[in-house]
């Protein structure tokens, strides 16, 4: 196969074929392209797009470049997958509270990208083993019914060459390019339901609500004909979804959470996502249906006893189930005084999220390593009245200068308005094979 053909084929705007593709993909798995002509053609796919015949032919190679997995779980083996937020610790309430409803939760994880959290990073803050093999991870999910683990190397090897080239050639918003890279791994881990959690807003990897809908559609779409259930919530990101941004943080807002003890929207998306597992896991038969069975479960303390399963079957220290402030702690703790008085009107997320990877909660470079401690707790949500002077947040970092810089970061990221503002909207649609319904 000529490559610099294919490259042209793109360049020009014209369909590649499957054969194409299918060498593409080999060619990005084996190693047998160089790096200059894939980034080159990735380049052409983020410029020229992929239509639906070729972005479902490359999920399909994708998923094929590596092992296919067929878990034995005991049940219907259910995942989810966010395309990436701030604050957005959904996986560590909902994970344990839909295991306390029956549910068989095989999800695969990754780490922090860019702006973005990641759940293989908060499980490490608490010590937990995210490299758990096969067997073991299978085996987990038959008797407790839930294990999160990071991605193996043998699945989708072409997404993790792609995934890092991407990286690092500006070409990550790309709707066939997000799609294949999220739906290979999914398809290739077997999950028989899915669940797809695609935000909107100034956090989001898609810039516009009509991308993140025209991502959902798609990724429903290859899900459903390659005879998965899949569904997908557009959540918003136009700000971060609970208070607590940082590893340890994060963990503890989960905790907080499971215990009863706070609420709010990272609560609201998580049950609604969490019915949506139910529904694929065959428990439950109606949105409505699946939150009532959550909520039961919170209440009676079910969600916090599998987390705490989990933490101790993967190796982290449980005791935080029953001490989470003890989660809250850094060399520096300090307040961030509003500015003046007025009105939080709006909220530059992906700023928000560089911020904490300032403090050292997230990677500038792939080889960085990660302070659990650091983070903030946010006060205010967009809407909320400020006084000048009263806590917009409190930072936690690990020294002076890290603190400074993120201090300036944040306060760039929110405006405080003479004007009054509109809360921001958390729930914005559900994408099913059926189709789209507005929230
Ligand atoms: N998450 C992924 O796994 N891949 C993408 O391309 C974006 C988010
Ligand atoms: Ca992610």
């Amino acid at each position: 196969m000529n490559f610099p053909a294919i490259i042209t084929e793109k360049k020009l705007g014209h369909p590649l074929s499957d054969a194409q593709i299918a060498a593409f993909v080999r060619g990005a798995a084996d190693g047998s392209v160089p790096d200059y002509q894939l980034a080159a053609l990735l380049m052409a796919i983020r410029l020229n797009g992929m239509d639906a015949r070729e972005t479902t032919t490359l999920t399909l190679e994708m998923a094929k470049s590596g092992d296919m997995l067929h878990p034995d779980v005991g049940g219907v083996a259910v995942d989810k997958h966010s395309t990436g937020g701030v604050g957005d610790t959904t996986t560590l309430v909902l994970v344990p509270l839909c295991a306390g409803c029956g549910a068989k939760i095989a999800k695969m994880s990754g780490r922090g990208l860019g702006h973005t959290g990641g759940t293989v990073d908060k499980m490490e803050s608490i010590g937990m083993r995210t490299d758990l093999p096969e067997a073991d991870f299978l085996r987990q999910i038959r008797e407790i019914g839930c294990a999160v683990t990071g991605q193996s190397a043998e699945l989708a090897p072409a997404d993790k060459t792609l995934y890092a080239l991407r990286d690092t050639t500006s070409t990550v918003d790309s709707l066939p390019l997000i799609a294949s890279s999220i739906m290979s791994k999914k398809l290739a881990s077997g999950a028989e339901g899915i669940v797809l959690d695609v935000k909107v807003g100034s956090g989001a990897i898609m810039p516009t609500y009509e991308g993140s809908l025209a991502l959902a559609k798609a990724m429903v779409e290859i899900g459903t004909r390659a005879g998965r259930h899949v569904s997908a919530l557009l959540t918003g990101m136009n700000e971060p979804l609970g208070s607590h941004v940082g590893n340890r943080l994060e963990v503890k807002e989960a905790i907080d959470i499971l215990r009863g003890e706070s609420a709010g929207p990272l609560l609201t998306v998580s049950l609604r996502l969490g019915a949506q597992l139910l529904i694929a896991s065959g428990l439950a038969a109606s949105p409505e249906a699946g939150e009532g069975m959550l909520r039961q479960a919170l209440a009676e303390g079910r969600g916090l006893e599998k987390l705490r399963q989990m933490i101790l079957a993967q190796g982290g220290d449980a005791a935080v189930c029953d001490h989470p402030e003890s989660l809250a702690n850094a060399p520096i703790v300090r307040d961030l005084p509003a500015w003046k008085s007025g009105c939080a009107a709006r909220m530059d997320t992906a700023l928000l999220g560089y911020a904490s990877q300032e403090l050292g909660a997230g990677r500038k470079q792939k080889t960085d390593v990660i302070d659990p401690r650091v983070g903030f707790i946010m006060h205010c949500r967009v809407g909320d009245r400020l006084t000048a002077g009263q806590p917009v947040c409190t930072l936690y970092a690990a020294d002076e200068a890290s603190l400074e810089r993120a201090e300036q970061m944040i306060r760039r990221a929110i405006e405080i308005s003479d004007a009054p503002a509109e809360k921001e909207k958390l729930l914005y649609a559900l994408v099913t094979g059926a189709g789209v319904q507005t929230l």
